[in-house]
């Protein structure tokens, strides 16, 4: 089965450079139509320039393909509304947002200023809210969408020196949870990639490893959760090196105290084995989702 994009219409976001530019090129050799977003800014979120963006949208047009720019920053509500507004007028529609923009302000918690901590939030998890909120409203009336929100093994699974970014990118996650949610009667999908790969963003901090990841090898999962064909949603991938692997949120079946018992610190204590064995564990999909399996065990007398 071949993955088409024909009559679709993607944002990507930061699709200037590194991983959004592949993903841009891709999604457009495969039809769709692009919003090429990028600010053009350093990795740490400073300056701005058209260069990029432009420079991308040249590329796919040179490829046959079809392309706009968007100097917007995903940054602010206008920059988000603006970016959509793109799609609308350069194309008529919107069926696709990769939001991949990102910045690094990496410091130690103690050493963070406020401003990092702002930067960051604002380009990966505000900017993730601006520009959602009306490409989801959009969707809807379309009975029709897909969003891949960016987050990192740095955020789901920790990194030191990145307290700023770790909990935008865990943000995130919890972002695309809810639009999965939100977006299940509408058809819209919403899924998260992991990804590593050498980009300017990373060049200095990958090593001898830098050469085994490409770029080029986190495409193909994000194009397949971008596309008609994924059906799945309220999921998150990490693609490292030509590796794909489910990243979830398990539950262990724990420990219960019993009908009416309080217990006390001790008695934690004496249960952690219980509380963290993961055989048998389950990855609820909704509050309502672990509240179903706790129901049974509650209503024990
Ligand atoms: P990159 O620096 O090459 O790309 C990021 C792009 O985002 C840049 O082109 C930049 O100009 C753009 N951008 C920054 N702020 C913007 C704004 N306010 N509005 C619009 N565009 C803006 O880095 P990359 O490695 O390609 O990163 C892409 C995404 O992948 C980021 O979200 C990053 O955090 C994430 N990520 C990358 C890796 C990795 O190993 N490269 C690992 C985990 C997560």
């Amino acid at each position: 089965m071949t993955l088409e994009f024909e009559n679709r219409v993607a944002i990507v976001t930061g699709a200037g450079g590194g991983l959004g530019r592949q993903y841009a090129l891709e999604l457009a050799r495969r039809g769709a139509s692009v919003v090429v977003n990028d600010l053009g800014g350093s990795v740490d979120g400073v300056g701005g320039s058209d260069a990029a963006a432009n420079r991308v949208v040249e590329e796919i047009q040179a490829l046959g393909g079809r392309a706009a720019a968007s100097l917007h920053s995903v940054a602010t509500p206008e920059g988000g509304q603006g970016i959509v507004d793109t799609a609308l007028e350069a194309f008529g529609r919107l069926d696709v947002v990769v939001h991949n923009a990102g910045i690094l302000r990496d410091k130690t918690l103690v050493k963070l200023e406020w401003e990092d901590l702002d930067a960051v939030l604002d380009v990966h998890l505000r900017g993730a809210f601006y520009l959602s909120k009306p490409a989801f409203a959009r969707m809807k009336d379309n009975h029709y969408g897909r969003f891949v929100f960016t987050s990192s093994n740095a955020g789901v699974f920790g990194n030191f020196g990145q307290s700023n970014y770790g909990a935008a990118k865990a943000g995130l996650v919890g972002l695309s949870n809810v639009l999965a949610i939100e977006g299940a009667k509408a058809g819209i999908a919403s899924n998260v990639i992991m990804p590593v790969a050498r980009t300017r963003m990373t060049e200095e901090l990958l090593g001898t490893f830098a050469d085994q990841v490409a770029p080029e090898l986190v495409t193909p999962m994000v194009v397949f959760l971008a596309s008609e064909a994924c059906q799945l949603t309220h999921e998150c991938f990490s693609a490292v090196g030509g590796r794909y692997a489910r990243v979830f949120t398990g539950l262990t079946p724990g420990w219960y105290a019993g009908h009416g018992v309080t217990p006390t610190a001790e008695d934690i204590l004496a249960h952690l084995d219980e509380i963290e064995n993961r055989d048998g564990y389950t990855v609820p999909l909704s509050t309502g989702d672990e509240l179903a399996t706790l129901l049974p065990l509650l209503n024990q007398q």
